[in-house]
């Protein structure tokens, strides 16, 4: 028995344990890769171990318990034989395989493994591998190298198939893989040179440390400040279980006042907030998996409708009451969203827009509140799904239009002014309205596309018309504030202009109050770049939100558009009217130019014309009309 350093395997048992420990621990979350790699470890295990046992039971040969040892050698050569296939089944896992896709895999390379498995055992009486004489001392069998054959075939093929698969698992885990393979065979090849130091075992142990510290660390997935899981995992966890097609229902929860908790008390207030919330969402039950997916929202997710009851019913009772945070009582409400049957879904992306959904119709509040994701809802979101989609044939086949609305001047009797306003049809949904499809593609990002063609689109129509410019002083365009923000898009603009010939002072870019309010370089270079060149500016939908006076005022607008909500009670109530009056006379006396929208009668339009206001747009003088019929209207 001198001579040979257990040591190795010793130390390779223990580590083994301990990772096996701790990838077992980790909040009993597991999905497939991380089950085989649990199994690849206890493999390991039991593989050292009777590695372990047979050397030493063979090093102290006798006759009178070589039966027992000859099982312990087979038992170790059957871990040897599997071992390989459990990283094998470990490979295929880490690949974008799922469910019955992958226990195909497993079972079809589980052919081979088993007819070695038989053949092992049948050594048992064949011989072919070794066998022990009479006085039992081991021999090699005729078969001996055997083994060796099987295992570095087995390496090759998954060395192969991790060249052949390189793409799909990514360069990390292609690295990842080949660090194992290296380690593996140098350890092997070492004790292959010398039999007295004892490797092999070692070098599965430090290969498997190698993955646990890479690609199977459990706590790699959670997110480090409120000890839930990342939303790394739950890419994986729900491509998996949508694979799966099992029912589960998901809750999610945004506390939206995240950012403003942060600004007014401090991130440290906003993370022991965080905590505070991910503790109460454990406590609602234990069987439950809680993924923190952004900054502000949680995910729940349960398999049973009891389950998923019992947890909204504990969220809304969690956001009851305010936190305390350092004896200070703080609101920290939460938009709450429930989706049953999430599998429904069918992918990741689509659950995690219909939460997004969800999120975004909530009405403004300052309290918490729920939103079942119920039949209504999951309507309204396919139907933005679909104009989202449509956006972009319509964007590629330029099929938008432009309407044009125009002002009228009290004063002179006349229009004076035209708003440009864009239009879309769906062909099975028929009209889709402007703030509808404006704000998908604000948030899908295709705005700048859309405003770009119809800002052309505008140009086309003066170049063809240019003799209403006489009569209309300007047309007024809407840009969004994603437009305005991103780098370079005013001199697009600005460029598009030069290229029709036309003069600058045919444009008025209207930009609405909340823009505004969010003061910024690229929102003050735009702006500063339409002026130089001597484009007007409109602030528009003036009195619909809480614009930053002092910011807006900061901008050099020339004409101001009272929001049309401003108008509603000025009619019966003396106290509304009053103050529309008297917002028209300050920034009459400001300076600007006063335009009233959304005016749909005649007492309305009295009203006003008795304040003082001279331009007038609303459906009362004439709703948007097409383009061609606008210079009619305007004759
Ligand atoms: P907005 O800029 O405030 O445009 C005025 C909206 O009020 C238009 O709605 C117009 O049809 C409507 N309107 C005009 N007079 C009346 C009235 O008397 N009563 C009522 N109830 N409504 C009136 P529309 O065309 O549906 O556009 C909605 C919004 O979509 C616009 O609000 C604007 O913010 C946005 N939008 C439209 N076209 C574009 C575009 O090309 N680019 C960008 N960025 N936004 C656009
Ligand atoms: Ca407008
Ligand atoms: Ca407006």
């Amino acid at each position: 028995m001198t001579g040979y350093n257990f040591d190795f395997l010793i130390s390779a048992l223990v580590f083994l344990f301990l990772l096996l420990f701790h990838s077992m621990n980790q909040k009993k979350l597991q999905n497939i890769n991380g089950k085989i790699f649990n199994y690849f470890i206890a493999l390991g295990i039991l593989d050292i171990l009777f590695d372990m046992l047979s050397t030493i039971m063979m090093a102290s040969a006798s006759a009178c318990h070589t039966e027992i040892t000859k099982i312990t050698l087979t038992i170790f050569y059957m871990m040897q034989a599997l071992v390989p296939y459990a990283f094998m089944c470990y490979i295929y896992s880490l690949r974008s395989y799922h469910g019955e896709e992958l226990k195909n895999k497993f079972k079809l390379w589980f052919i081979p493994t088993l007819i070695i498995l038989l053949f092992i055992f049948s050594n048992l009486w064949s011989g072919l591998l070794f066998y022990f004489d009479p006085s039992g001392i081991y021999h090699e069998g005729a078969w001996y190298l055997f083994m060796y054959i099987y295992v570095f075939v087995y390496v090759l093929l998954a060395a192969l198939d991790s060249i052949i698969h390189f793409k799909e698992i990514g360069w990390k885990k292609f690295f990842v893989l080949w660090e194992f393979f290296v380690i593996a065979c140098v350890c092997v090849g070492i004790q292959a040179y010398n039999h007295q130091r004892l490797l092999t075992g070692f070098g599965l142990c430090l290969g498997i440390t190698v993955l646990f510290l890479t690609l199977n660390n459990p706590y790699a997935y959670t997110d480090r400040l409120t000890d839930t899981f990342d939303n790394t995992f739950f890419e994986q966890w729900i491509q998996e279980k949508l694979y799966e097609k099992k029912a589960f229902h998901l809750l999610s929860v945004d506390v939206y006042q995240l950012k403003r908790v942060n600004k007014v008390f401090g991130t440290s207030v906003g993370d022991q907030l965080l905590i505070q919330v991910a503790h109460g969402l454990q406590e609602i039950s234990n069987s439950i998996h809680i993924f923190r997916i952004t900054g502000n929202r949680f995910i729940l997710m349960t398999y049973s409708l009891e389950e998923y009851e019992k947890c909204r019913n504990g969220i809304l009772k969690l956001f009851e009451k305010t936190f305390q945070v350092n004896g200070e009582e703080i609101s920290f409400p939460a938009i709450i969203c429930g989706i049953r049957n999430g599998q429904k879904l069918q992918e990741s992306d689509v659950l995690l827009a219909y939460i997004e959904y969800l999120v975004s119709i909530a009405p403004e509040s300052e309290t918490s509140l729920l939103i079942q994701g119920d039949e209504k809802n999951l309507q309204g979101f396919r139907y933005e799904q679909e104009i989202e989609r449509y956006l972009n044939t319509a964007i590629e086949e330029d099929l938008f239009e432009v309407y044009y609305q125009p002002v009228f001047s009290l004063e002179t009797g006349k229009y004076i002014t035209l708003e440009a306003l864009s239009r879309l049809r769906h062909p099975s949904f028929g009209p889709v309205s402007p703030e509808v499809f404006i704000g998908i593609a604000e948030k899908s990002g295709q705005i700048a596309r859309i405003g770009y063609l119809q800002f052309r689109r505008v140009c086309r129509f003066i170049k063809e018309h240019e003799e209403i410019m006489s009569q209309i002083k300007n047309i007024k365009f809407n840009l969004s504030p994603l437009e305005l923000l991103s780098h370079g898009y005013s001199q697009m603009l600005i460029d598009v202009i030069r290229e029709f010939e036309l003069s600058f002072d045919y444009f008025q870019f209207e930009i609405t109050e909340t823009v505004a309010t969010e003061y910024n370089e690229n929102l003050y270079q735009a702006v500063t770049g339409f002026l130089d060149v001597g484009i007007g500016l409109c602030l528009d939908d003036f009195g619909s939100g809480y614009a930053n006076l002092n910011t807006v005022l900061k901008l050099p607008f020339s004409s101001i558009k009272l929001d049309r909500s401003l108008l509603s009670g000025i009619l019966d109530n003396p106290q509304i009217a009053s103050f529309y009056e008297n917002i028209v006379s300050i920034l009459q006396n400001m300076g600007y130019n006063i335009i009233a929208e959304g005016v749909e009668t005649e007492q309305e339009m009295k009203m006003l014309a008795q304040w003082g206001v001279d331009l007038i747009q609303g459906y009362y003088y004439s709703p948007p009309v097409p383009e061609k019929e606008i210079c009619q209207v305007i004759e």
